[in-house]
């Protein structure tokens, strides 16, 4: 029984509190597919889109993007997906027929519609309707909780990892924002291409869910001094082949591009918007410093439809353990944003609905 109006936690309008609502059931377009939400992960993008002008396009908006569940209904033009199964979906939206979506590279489609949660309503809420296009099927074996974890914070370790880093058997890596929600998926996911991986995060306890959860070969305190030099100390003064900057602000990129060896490759994978720091990120850099050692930048911008899928296969084959640190409701979800605002979340976090 699908019912006529559902629980939905609502934004009306910017720098206005989520509010917890009854509204109606979103539309089910001709190649949308309804989902039944049964997890849906809490993590920084969000909160960055909520403090954030301009994100979101139109109010009143149900934020949330990283979703699991199960299909109850679909529009008449579905064809890939049937009621009863059960799926976990991408970010974007995107055209599906520009040269780049052809390509498997949806992520850098030339027309883009938005994002889920954002240019359309997403997770925080019993139902959601996606696009056909978006939605990708999760294996028997994975839970709601885990998949709606790795359609992000898992996958975007992988295209960082395998496309951006281009990690290899013996490489050394350096993980800065290690204990975060990314970061512990990123540790274990370097581990897995083979990879020798430094992970940063600060102070002791942050170090100590790093080792318990990833482990990793080097941890390194941001807390107790210079990121580089420890780096360097670590790896007898060559730096590592690649840095992957989850935190991406004015002090851990330039230690980042310190610590990067002959070749280096320095890979953005977080943001870190004035609007949410109050700190203006960029910082002045030397093109020589780049041509001397021959350093490339990579911005990682999340995954492709694919990458979703390899993740989804990498978690139930137990190659990659989710790091789930707390389940909540969705009545929840305000103080779970108040946590990961402040960096005292470790792990991801994510909601749950009772099944
Ligand atoms: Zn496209």
């Amino acid at each position: 029984m699908i019912p006529e109006r559902m629980k939905a936690l609502v934004l009306e309008g910017f720098g206005q509190p989520l509010r917890l609502s009854q509204v109606p059931l979103p539309a089910v377009g001709p190649s949308d597919v309804l989902v039944r939400v049964g997890a849906c992960g809490v993590g920084l993008t969000v909160v960055n889109l909520l403090a954030t002008p301009g994100r979101v396009d139109r109010y009143p908006r149900i934020p949330g993007h990283e979703i699991a569940g199960e299909v109850v209904a679909v529009g008449s033009e579905v064809r890939s997906v049937r009621p009863g199964q059960r799926v976990t979906n991408h970010f974007y939206l995107t055209c599906g027929q520009c040269r780049h979506c052809r390509a498997g590279r949806e992520t850098l489609c030339l027309a883009p519609r938005g994002n889920v949660g954002q240019n359309r309503d997403g997770g925080y809420a019993e139902y959601v309707s996606l696009p056909e296009r978006n939605v990708v099927a999760i294996p028997d074996g994975v839970s709601d909780v885990d998949a709606a974890v790795a359609s992000d914070a898992i996958a975007t370790p992988f295209h960082a990892c395998v496309k951006e880093a281009r990690l290899a058997p013996g490489d050394r890596v350096l993980v800065i924002g290690a204990a975060g929600g990314v970061g512990i998926h990123m540790v274990q996911m370097a581990r897995l291409c083979g990879a020798r991986v430094l992970a940063a995060d600060l102070g002791r306890d942050r170090l100590d869910f790093i080792e318990r959860h990833a482990g990793a070969d080097t941890l390194v305190d941001a807390r107790s001094g210079d990121i580089a030099a420890q780096v360097m100390a670590a790896t007898g003064g060559e730096g590592v082949d690649a840095v992957i900057d989850i935190v991406a602000s004015r002090s851990t990129l330039p230690a980042a591009l310190a610590s990067l060896g002959m070749g280096g490759r320095l890979v953005l994978v977080g943001a870190h918007p004035p609007a949410v720091y109050g700190e203006d990120p960029g910082f002045i850099v030397d093109p020589i410093r780049f041509l001397h050692r021959a350093l490339e930048i990579h911005a990682s911008r999340y995954v492709s439809l694919a990458e979703i899928e390899r993740t989804l296969g990498l978690v139930r084959e137990g190659r990659i353990r989710p790091v789930v640190t707390e389940v909540g409701t969705l009545e929840q979800v305000p103080e779970l944003h108040e946590s990961i605002a402040r960096g005292r979340s470790l792990g991801r976090v994510a909601i749950a609905f009772p099944g």
